[in-house]
């Protein structure tokens, strides 16, 4: 039977309309059209075999993750993000023994909400694709987590561009998006706009993964383009965790494949996914919430709260001791660090396999910023507004996203607002917001992409996790963009290593 949701019925209509114009241009120019038509299907349709594209699709894929093979082993994680629970979820069920070891006073990572009077206020994590994350997805239905769409199909949101706001509704597919390039952009933003996403896509899909930043794939002109500082930079920059400071850096595939693969999707990577798993879904920390509860009914599991962990060391019969800033240790067979690359460096540096290490050090850390407040007068009745502003001090640009963190309620209490880089916070701060109405600021931990750490990911990562016998890493930032489904990827692969398993 027919699936009759709105989302299929459009794809089907814009199916029928896309037949209709083929055959009305074959029918009027004959061969050229048919030309025309092939190679069009042939851009679609060709992906290189190592590209980004390919790599997404390999992430993509569901892993058998082992039920029998730990006994009696024990391990310990560093680390309560979605990393490390998901890793521990996954160890239980091998039947290892599992001990966490987190920093903070409670699990999940950079998703920490803002508790008020036991209500939920998200700050950083807020949207998910789950059709296209699909080992997110896996683990929500396990749990019996119903997806929640964002609510903002009627809402207009805001990409503000100097001199005017390009008003848009997200989600809207590329069907909407060629309505709203068509009727906001001038000619000049057209061209450019298309020459840039033609060469993006060409890095995203048709080339190998190479070490071209997004300034090389783009040249000047078009890096200072207004398009791209005031368009592209808010809306995809802000998603990569790009600043205008990482252009150099940043490789274009990564950068690319935030449009191609999340904002206007061209393989829909879990074809089993249903109504509202196909759709933008708030991300509220249900799943966060599900494996810690879970997980903390099973008797060989142990989690501590409040526990630095401050090195790893091995002693004389060759097993592993983690140590913690109050001086109390854990012996085990396999620790799993599952933080941000820069706090692993100090605790692994004396265990780790030197490939680990190197690797390690290639990822740099940059300061993000997440303030909550009430100032409403630029966002108004919009679920979010995207800006490229200009540095009062530093004369240069920086990008911020405002938004509500779950977009589709109009009297949302609290507003976030992210903003890369101190002196940009400093200048937001001062000169684009009502200091009073600041409730809280977070400074989630967020490393950077650059040409050392990210091409050809899964070769790299599949022989480091190789040579690892007994100490493993692994965080989200190791596949894709970082996101939760990102995290559990990454995970599984690990745990799979430490079960003497291949990926
Ligand atoms: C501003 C912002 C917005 C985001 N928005 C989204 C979004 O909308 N959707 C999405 O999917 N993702 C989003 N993310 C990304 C998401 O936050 C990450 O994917 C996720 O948090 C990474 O999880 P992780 O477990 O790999 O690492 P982390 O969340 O960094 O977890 C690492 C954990 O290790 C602990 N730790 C560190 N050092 C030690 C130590 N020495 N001893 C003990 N414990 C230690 C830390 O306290 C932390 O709990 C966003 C991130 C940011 C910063």
């Amino acid at each position: 039977m027919l699936d009759s949701s709105p989302i299929i019925s459009f794809r089907f209509a814009y199916l029928i309309a896309i037949i209709a114009i083929i055959f009305f241009a074959i029918s009027k120019y004959g061969i050229p059209a048919l030309l025309l038509v092939f190679s069009l299907y042939f851009l679609i349709k060709f992906e290189h075999p190592k590209s980004t594209s390919r790599m997404m699709a390999e992430d993509a894929t569901l892993i058998h993750m082992p039920k029998t093979g730990g006994e009696g082993k024990s391990v310990v994680v560093v680390g309560g993000g979605i990393s490390g629970l998901s890793a521990a979820k996954f160890l239980i069920q091998a039947g290892c023994d599992v001990t966490l070891l987190e920093h903070q006073s409670i699990v999940g990572g950079n998703n920490t909400p803002y508790l008020e009077n036991g209500e939920h206020h998200a700050t950083t994590v807020i949207v998910t694709l789950p059709a296209q994350q699909p080992h997110y997805l896996q683990l929500c239905r396990e749990y019996g987590i119903e997806q929640t769409p964002h609510d903002f199909e009627d809402l207009k949101g805001a990409i503000v561009f100097e001199n005017r706001e390009l008003n848009t509704k997200m989600g809207s597919g590329i069907g909407g998006f060629l309505k709203f390039v068509y009727r906001e952009a001038t000619l000049k933003e057209l061209v450019d706009g298309f020459i840039i996403f033609w060469r993006l896509y060409r890095q995203f899909k048709l080339r190998p993964e190479s070490a071209k930043s997004v300034a090389d794939v783009l040249g000047n002109r078009l890096v200072n383009s207004s398009v791209f500082t005031h368009f592209y930079m808010p809306w995809v920059g802000i998603n990569t965790w790009c600043r205008f400071d990482d252009l150099d850096r940043q490789p274009a595939h990564v950068f690319a494949s935030f449009i191609f693969e999340y904002a206007l999707t061209f393989d829909i990577r879990d074809k089993s996914a249903k109504y509202k798993e196909d759709y933008w879904c708030v991300l509220d920390g249900r799943l966060i919430h599900e494996l810690r509860d879970h997980l903390l009914t099973n008797d060989r599991y142990e989690q501590h709260l409040n526990t630095n962990v401050t090195g790893i060391s091995r002693n004389k019969s060759g097993k592993l001791s983690v140590v913690t800033e109050s001086g109390k240790s854990w012996n085990c067979d396999s620790v799993i660090v599952a933080t941000q690359p820069i706090q692993a460096l100090p605790i692994m540096g004396e265990v780790a396999p030197k490939i680990l290490i190197d690797e390690l050090e290639k990822w740099k850390q940059m300061d993000c910023y997440v303030i909550l407040h009430t100032d409403f007068s630029d966002i108004g009745n919009r679920p979010w507004l995207h800006q490229t502003h200009s540095n009062k001090t530093t004369g240069n640009y920086y990008i911020t996203n405002t938004i509500k963190p779950r977009m589709g309620d109009l009297n949302a209490k609290y507003l976030i607002t992210f903003v890369y880089n101190t002196e940009n916070y400093l200048d937001f701060r001062e000169n684009h917001m009502d200091e009073s109405t600041i409730v809280k600021l977070y400074e989630p931990k967020l490393p950077i992409f650059s040409l050392d750490n990210s091409i050809d990911r899964n070769t790299v990562w599949r022989e480091i996790d190789t040579e690892c016998t007994d100490i493993f890493w692994t965080q989200a930032c190791r596949s894709g963009l970082q996101y939760h489904n990102n995290g559990i990827v990454s995970a599984k692969r690990v745990v799979r290593r430490a079960l003497g398993h291949d990926w």
